[in-house]
Formats: C-alpha cells, sequence, structure tokens
C-alpha cells in the first residue's frame, strides 16, 4: 500500500466506525482523481484510492474523518462521515452535462484489492454487512455512484455487505410498504411520498442491476424483504 496524505479530513467524533462507504472516482484517469483528492481545494478526499491495476493509495488515517459523503444520511445518522470509512475506485464513471465519460465494469484486480481491504476494515472495526454501502445508497438524491456496474454481489459472497436471495416472488406490489421497508433498512425517505422513481433507482441501483427503472415491481419487492430478513435476522 502506497501512502499519499490528503489534507481533507478532520477529527471525528467519538461516535464511532459504523459504516464503510463505496465511491468511484469519475474522473478520466487515477492520476488525476489521487491530484484532486490530495488537493486541500477540491476538500474532498476518501481514506482509500484503489486504481484500476488493484495498487492502494492511503490518503486519510483511519482515526480521522475523511471528507468522501457530503451531505448524506442512513438510519439516525446525518453525518456519515463522521462514522465512516471511504473508498475511491478509480472509473471514470457516468457522464454528465460537460463531461464525456465511459462508465464501464471495475477491473478483476481492482475488485481483489477491494474485497482484501474491506475486509481487513470491516473485522477492524465490526461493520455490519448491511452498513456497508454506496455513496448513491447514502446521498441518492445527489449520487448515483459507484453505478449499476459495481460488483455488489461478489463483494457480498466475499464477506463484503449484503446481497439477496431471490426467493420472495409474488409479492403484492405496494409502494406505501416500499417505503415503510426502505426506512427500515436505512435510507433517508424524507420527502419521497410524492415522487418515488428516484429512490427506487436508487435501490435498484444497488440490489437488482439489470433494470434500476426506478418502476417498482414484485421482484424489486421481494429483494427488499429478503434484505429486511437479513438485518433483522
Ligand atoms: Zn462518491
Amino acid at each position: 500500500m502506497r501512502v499519499v496524505k490528503s489534507p481533507n479530513y478532520n477529527e471525528r467524533s467519538d461516535a464511532g466506525i459504523k459504516y464503510l462507504i463505496m465511491h468511484y472516482t469519475g474522473m478520466a484517469s487515477g492520476a488525476e482523481a489521487l491530484i484532486r483528492l490530495c488537493d486541500a481545494k477540491s476538500e474532498v478526499a476518501a481514506h482509500y484510492l484503489i486504481e484500476e491495476n488493484g495498487e492502494v493509495y492511503s490518503l486519510v488515517d483511519e482515526s480521522h474523518r475523511a471528507w468522501h459523503s457530503g451531505v448524506s444520511k442512513w438510519e439516525d445518522d446525518e453525518d456519515i462521515n463522521d462514522r465512516s470509512i471511504g473508498i475511491e475506485l478509480v472509473n471514470p464513471g457516468h457522464p454528465y452535462p460537460g463531461y464525456e465519460s465511459d462508465y464501464v465494469s471495475f477491473p478483476g484486480a481492482q475488485m481483489e484489492s477491494l474485497i482484501s481491504l474491506s475486509q481487513e476494515i470491516i473485522g477492524r472495526h465490526k461493520i455490519k454487512p448491511w452498513h456497508v454501502l454506496g455513496h448513491s445508497d447514502v446521498a441518492w438524491r445527489r449520487k448515483i455512484d459507484p453505478g449499476e456496474l459495481f460488483d455488489w454481489k461478489m463483494l457480498s459472497e466475499n464477506g463484503v455487505g449484503c446481497w439477496p436471495k431471490r426467493e420472495n416472488d409474488n409479492i403484492e406490489v405496494s409502494s406505501e410498504h416500499f417505503l415503510t421497508g426502505l426506512k427500515f433498512y436505512g435510507y433517508s425517505t424524507e420527502g419521497c411520498h410524492e415522487n418515488q422513481t428516484e429512490i427506487i433507482s436508487a435501490f435498484q441501483r444497488h440490489f437488482r442491476q439489470s433494470n434500476f427503472s426506478g418502476v417498482l415491481d414484485s421482484e424489486t419487492m421481494g429483494i427488499l424483504m429478503d434484505l429486511l430478513k437479513q438485518k433483522i435476522s
């Protein structure tokens, strides 16, 4: 592991580390991302950066509060940076106005490094599987990273995070029940009763990646039910 210090952190409260948050860099190259994450003017960092070839950089010591998640919420926690370790994966990310890119799959070497690093972090801080999340889970109103090509299933098979079993079919579609379930699982659902497309899409981007249209269906309901079962049991 290479150590490159970023100034973009401050002290944590004593609430304790509870989450592991995954991001993509959304920049053309790892070198550019490294410069940005270590530039005091950018005011963003993560604890770790992982290159496409699997090289891991330590940017901020885990004891510090790195600035990676911004305005975010999960369960009752409104300061995710205070309670999390953040990992940035080099990936061009999705295009947006003024930025052209090709969002691509995360290479095997990068995922292997991510799995080993995450296993260590989870062990060190006793992070629960349902507290291993994407930026898009804790900040779905603003963020879509690490996105639908991020292999959460592979991670879960290696003891990192949750992945649903697909046994629950023929579950009645009820957007009210779905929202209640999402809130129980941890999502911030305030103000979602009028328009749920975005939050459903964020959920699908993580847990039902083949179709993240934001339309609620029986399979999506079943996936949430299974995840809740895992969290409660
Ligand atoms: Zn992010």
